[in-house]
């Protein structure tokens, strides 16, 4: 390591201040100073004219670890090009630990969790792992309720019992300890769909203690989301604990109850946030396409199910309300030439409706198939964003060089469109700014990130203001990206240096 200058640029610091043109010093991995320096004094300098200095940006719901893509893609290409410097997973109820059986069935929804040894029971072990993997990003987690529940539960799917609602609430403890920055659940989620209110409350309440965050998946997103939302602003306010919302999104033919529900969050005085993407479309598991009586048990139980022939007629006809060309393939294991093609394109393959090919793709999948559901109000979700309880997620895993999955402007767009969309509402970039880095940095409780400003961590971007084209409004291109001192994106190119670091809590 050594120094690095950035001469003058414009710095945004994230506090929400306006820029001003000056250079940076860093040193090692940290700011060193900010002021006015010669050229002699670093081994590298970056000539700063006319471009942006915003502290890297930090996406706090993310899937690089449900897709195993920090094992199969540490450099998380998609997230530094982006300008993004840190990551957060262990969102929607599922960790990659604690593993109490040491076996990572509560993201099989996700991934092919053959891909990777797992070497790890503890928290602790798991963030040493990771570590010696060298990410490109920093990337903290959270500890999954589900994978907890799972681990002392297995497939079965009932309540605990008192003794177990003890183990589990020492378990994640423990997790936390260890470096989980918070908690979170995925109560739509077949295998906590049922978890009671008292056992929620109390998973928080351990984040709270240790200065953590609670993450949550609604138990419902469509019909009943104001229920849901009512449900965790009690959590929120009964704890004290921090939460944010994940993915929080108008699905089409609920609007009103999404607009209700928001207006819940921003009239309440609780610590409750949101995370939202600036697209149409959600990323799903396709057992979730199945109605809810049939998504009940265990994976292998509803695999059953849908080779039942006597459930065809019946589950057919509630694949009727899907509409076959707002489907996209997204993964397919084994039946990697359907991936990219909407589902009336999958069907035409074979001749058969659409229902009948989403049933086909399910059989032939086992139900390990992921798709892109354009089932989003998209003005509606960006109004929402614009809010102040809403942060910027991708939501999705950095999949560059993970060839069976289709490509995904989620991963590699999202900070740059929200960007863009606040330009072009008129909005300050420094309001921009501070909602992708020191907002969420104070909500996730990490001290030295998030704020550009002499003694925090060097995680920069550098920001070329651009014209898009037939417009007058501004976007924003990372030109250089650095991650704890090293400049890991130069001139828009990675340089192959992945200098993240694994966030414990603090
Ligand atoms: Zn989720």
């Amino acid at each position: 390591m050594g120094t690095i200058l950035i001469k003058g640029s414009t710095v945004i610091d994230g506090t929400g201040t306006p820029g001003v043109v000056t250079d940076i010093l860093i040193k090692n991995d940290l700011i060193s100073a900010i002021g006015n320096f010669s050229a002699n004094q670093a081994d590298v300098v970056l000539d700063g004219a006319g471009m942006i200095t915003t502290p890297g940006f930090i996406d706090v719901n993310t899937d690089s670890d449900h897709y195993l893509s920090l094992f199969t893609d540490p450099a998380q290409q998609d997230f530094l090009l982006q300008g993004v410097t840190t990551i957060v997973g262990g969102q929607c109820g599922s960790s990659l630990a604690p593993l109490i059986k040491g076996t990572l069935e509560s993201i099989r929804k996700w991934g092919d969790i053959n891909l990777v040894n797992v070497n790890w029971h503890t928290m602790e072990e798991l963030l040493w792992t990771l570590q010696t993997l060298s990410p490109g990003v920093n990337f903290a987690t959270l500890v999954g309720h589900s994978t907890v529940r799972r681990g002392i539960l297995g497939e079965e799917i009932r309540d605990l019992n008192e003794s177990e609602v003890q183990l589990s609430s020492s378990i994640v403890r423990q997790a936390i300890e260890e470096g989980a920055i918070g908690v979170s659940t995925g109560l739509a989620y077949n295998h906590s769909r049922g978890t009671p209110f008292a056992e929620i409350k109390m998973l928080a309440s351990i984040a709270a203690r240790f200065n953590g965050v609670y993450g949550t998946h609604l138990r419902d997103e469509t019909e009943n989301v104001e229920q849901s939302v009512t449900e965790t602003i009690a959590i929120a306010k009964e704890t004290g604990v921090p939460t944010i919302i994940s993915h929080f999104r108008p699905i089409i033919g609920f609007e009103k109850q999404f607009t209700a529900a928001l207006e819940l969050i921003r009239a309440t005085d609780a610590p409750i946030y949101f995370d939202a993407y600036p697209f149409d479309y959600s990323i799903v598991p396709i057992y979730t396409l199945l109605p809810q009586w049939a998504q009940q048990g265990s994976l292998e139980k509803m695999q059953e199910l849908i080779k039942d022939t006597g459930q065809e007629v019946e589950l057919k006809k509630e694949f009727a309300k899907i509409q076959g060309d707002q489907v996209v393939i997204a993964r397919a294991p084994g039946f990697d030439y359907s991936i990219g093609k909407t589902l009336t394109e999958y069907a035409a393959t074979q001749e058969v409706d659409a229902q009948q090919g989403l049933l086909n793709l399910m059989r032939y999948t086992r139900l390990k198939a992921v798709v892109f559901r354009k089932n989003i109000n998209y003005s509606m979700v960006v109004d929402a964003l614009m809010g102040e309880k809403a942060l910027v997620a991708s939501n999705s895993p950095s999949l560059l060089e993970n060839r069976n999955v289709i490509e995904n402007e989620r991963a590699s767009k999202t900070f740059s469109k929200f960007l863009n969309i606040c330009m072009e509402r008129g909005l300050k970039l420094e309001w921009a700014i501070n909602k992708i880095t020191a907002k969420p940095a104070k909500i996730l409780n990490f001290k030295d990130r998030g704020i550009l400003k002499e003694g925090m961590v060097a995680d920069l971007a550098v920001l070329q203001p651009l014209l898009l084209p037939h417009s007058k409004q501004g976007g924003f291109q990372p030109v250089h990206v650095i991650v704890g001192g090293e400049l890991a994106v130069r001139d828009g190119i990675f340089q192959g240096v992945r200098n993240g670091k694994v966030l414990r809590r603090t």
